[in-house]
């Protein structure tokens, strides 16, 4: 439920319908427009009768949203979401490039890596510090000696920092490192590190479920916008299918879908989307032309030595050379790279 209030309602008007919402054991959400306010109302709708809301003074109409999802519904917030950060802001207009090394494998490689975005204007390096294996043998991530030294990087270079956050354990010290918290594939649906992410004072990069779909995903997305954090940046990194000539099917075509349904922006990752570093470049182009705000890119110093996603990292030479592409295509698209 919606609660759209008159141009002319005042302050005052609106937290008395935020209080009566409150009195009802349900949560407003209260969203300042450019003209007017509206309030979002989540919580169970069944149990009481809001339309009482519609008699008081200031509100203008009552909209039912019918989508499961609510707040990270369009049907409840009609603009585009810009997600602002340190260096950049993401959303709608620009073409946000956040890149790095799957891992933090030791400190020189990753200040190298801060340093080389740096000079080229990419102000976000993402980098894992706790790793999700398909193997337990294979590396796990530095830990907290990992956010360490991605805490160095950005002390040293300014650089804003992007990591995965994979239990609740680690909450307090990933939100302390991190300018962005990654939410991985598999953890989608990890509703208590939902919960608990929505509760950080950081945005939050909510990879999709490697076989969610889009209402899933949404329904992911507004766990940690319900629990009050609407800093949500969705991110496609591909989702299994039949096809076995790359490692996951990069779903580009749920870039127009989620724009339609979703003010929410949208990222694509397409270097777990392909898993082949050949394949990167046509795939971040395209994501681009497809309506994407962004790309989530692995790059290594020197990717056939890495320690985990080598295969689909590109070396810095490649980084640049798509980074020229970029640039070419994204100005006739009236895109911004930043
Ligand atoms: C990663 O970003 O390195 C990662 C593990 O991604 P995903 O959760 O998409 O597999
Ligand atoms: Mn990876």
């Amino acid at each position: 439920m919606l609660v759209v209030m008159a141009a002319h309602a005042t302050p005052e008007q609106v937290a008395q319908v935020v209080q009566a919402i409150r009195a009802m054991n349900l949560s407003p959400h209260p969203m300042p427009g450019a003209t007017r306010t509206a309030i979002g109302i989540t919580g169970n709708i069944n149990a009481v009768d809001p339309r009482t809301l519609e008699i008081l003074p200031g509100v203008s109409e009552l909209i039912r949203v019918t989508k499961p999802y609510k707040l990270a519904s369009r049907e409840m917030h009609e603009a585009d979401t810009f997600v602002k950060l340190p260096r950049t802001t993401i959303g709608p207009g620009a073409f946000t490039l956040i890149a790095g090394p799957c891992s933090v494998e030791n400190e020189a490689m990753i200040l190298r890596t801060a340093e080389f975005l740096m000079e080229r204007g990419v102000g976000l390096l993402r980098a894992g510090a706790f790793k999700p294996r398909s193997s337990p043998y294979s590396f796990q991530g530095m830990g907290l000696d990992g956010l360490k030294i991605l805490e160095k990087a950005r002390a040293r270079t300014g650089i804003g920092i992007v990591t995965e956050l994979m239990d609740t354990d680690n909450a307090d010290a990933v939100e302390a490192a991190a300018d962005v918290i990654q939410i991985g594939t598999r953890n989608m649906q990890n509703f208590s590190l939902l919960k608990r992410v929505a509760l950080a004072r950081k945005p939050v990069l909510l990879k999709r479920g490697m076989s969610a779909t889009l209402e899933e995903w949404l329904m992911a997305a507004e766990y940690v916008m319900a629990g009050g954090n609407y800093q949500v940046i969705l991110c496609e990194r591909g989702v299994r299918t039949f096809s076995d000539h790359s490692r996951n099917t990069l779903d580009l075509s749920v870039i127009p879908p989620v724009k339609k349904l979703s003010h929410l922006p949208i990222l694509v990752d397409p270097s777990h989307g392909t898993g082949k570093r050949d394949y990167v470049p046509p795939m971040a182009l395209a994501a681009l032309a497809a309506g994407a705000d962004g790309l989530l890119l692995e790059i290594h110093p020197d990717p056939d030595h890495a320690q985990s996603d080598g295969a689909q990292s590109l070396d810095f030479a490649a980084f640049d050379r798509l980074l020229e592409s970029l640039k070419r295509v994204s100005a006739p698209l009236g895109r911004v790279l930043n």
